[in-house]
C-alpha cells in the first residue's frame, strides 16, 4: 500500500510587524513571514489543511465577497507578495490535483491568510471546529472582525459546500493518521494537525499556535490574540504532545520551519 506523502506549498509571503507577532518584542521591527498550506495524500484520500491567502482580494479589496475587504489594506496589503501561480488551486494543479480530487479540507481556523481559496472546493468537504465557525461571522474584538473575510468562508452557507463542524479532538480516517486537536487562544477554534508518516513519523502542524519558534519556546503570544489566557494552555498541551510522541513541530508563519519541509514535488513521507 502506498505510503501517506505530505506537501507544503506557500500562497504568500507576508512582511509583518515583529511586535504585532509577539507582543512587545522588537517594536518598529518587520519579520518576513508567510502564509502556506498543506497536502497529506493518504491511500484513504487527500486532504488539504488550509487554504492560503486570497489572490482575489488582494488584486481588488473592495469588492472582494459580499461586503468587500477594503479595510485590508489599512492593516494588510502592501505587506503582502503573492501572485497568481500562489493560490491553491493553481499549486495543486502544479502537483496534478484538481479541486475535485481533493477529499476533505481541514481549516486550522479561518483567519484570511488561510482561507483564501475556500470557494475553489465545492467537492471536497469540509472540517471546522463548531466554536470558529460561530465566532468567525461575528467577532466582538474589531481587530478579530479585520481577519475574518467573509468573502473567503461565507461559501459555507451555501448548500453546494459540505461543512463538518467538530468540537474537539477529530480523527479524519478513523485510524490516528491524521488527527484534529484542538488548540484555542489564537482564536476560538484553532487547532493543529497531527499527521503519522511511517518514515518522518509525527509531524504536528501547529499553524498559529505561536508565530515562531521563539515565541513557541518563549510562549510569546500576538498582540491580537483572542484569549492569551487559553493560546499558553494550548502551547503547553502541544509541547506535551511533542515530548511524548517525539513530534516534529511546524508553525505556520515561521519561516525556518517551512523551509526545512521539502519543496514540491517533493514530499515528506
Ligand atoms: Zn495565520
Amino acid at each position: 500500500m502506498a505510503q501517506p506523502e505530505l506537501y507544503a506549498m506557500n500562497s504568500a509571503d507576508w512582511e509583518y510587524e515583529y511586535s504585532a507577532m509577539m507582543r512587545n518584542q522588537k517594536p518598529g521591527e518587520t519579520y518576513p513571514s508567510l502564509t502556506p498550506f498543506y497536502l497529506v495524500d493518504h491511500p484513504e484520500g487527500t486532504v488539504l489543511i488550509d487554504t492560503g491567502t486570497s489572490y482575489e482580494m488582494l488584486e481588488n479589496p473592495a469588492d472582494y465577497g459580499p461586503y468587500g475587504a477594503g479595510y485590508i489594506d489599512e492593516f494588510a496589503a502592501d505587506e503582502i507578495e503573492m501572485s497568481e501561480d500562489g493560490k491553491a488551486v493553481n499549486q495543486l494543479a502544479d502537483l496534478g490535483y484538481d479541486p475535485a480530487e481533493i477529499d476533505t479540507v481541514v481549516m486550522t481556523h479561518l483567519h484570511l491568510d488561510h482561507t483564501g481559496d475556500i470557494r475553489e472546493f465545492p467537492d471536497s468537504e469540509f472540517v471546522v471546529q463548531q466554536d470558529e465557525l460561530e465566532y468567525a461571522w461575528w467577532p466582538a474584538d474589531p481587530i478579530q472582525q479585520n481577519l475574518y473575510v467573509e468573502g473567503d468562508f461565507g461559501v459555507f452557507h451555501d448548500a453546494e459546500y459540505s461543512v463538518t463542524a467538530i468540537s474537539g479532538n477529530y480523527d479524519v480516517f478513523g485510524d490516528g493518521t491524521i488527527e484534529c486537536i484542538p488548540t484555542p487562544g489564537h482564536s476560538p477554534g484553532h487547532q493543529a494537525v497531527k499527521v503519522e508518516l511511517e518514515e518522518a513519523g509525527t509531524v504536528i502542524l501547529a499553524a498559529d499556535l505561536a508565530f515562531t519558534q521563539r515565541a513557541y519556546e518563549e510562549e510569546l503570544q500576538p498582540a491580537f490574540a483572542w484569549d492569551t489566557e487559553y493560546a499558553i494552555r494550548s502551547n503547553r498541551r502541544v509541547h506535551n504532545l511533542e515530548r511524548k510522541e517525539d513530534a516534529a513541530v511546524y508553525l505556520a508563519h515561521d519561516r525556518e520551519h517551512f523551509e526545512e519541509l521539502p519543496d514540491p514535488p517533493e514530499s515528506l513521507v
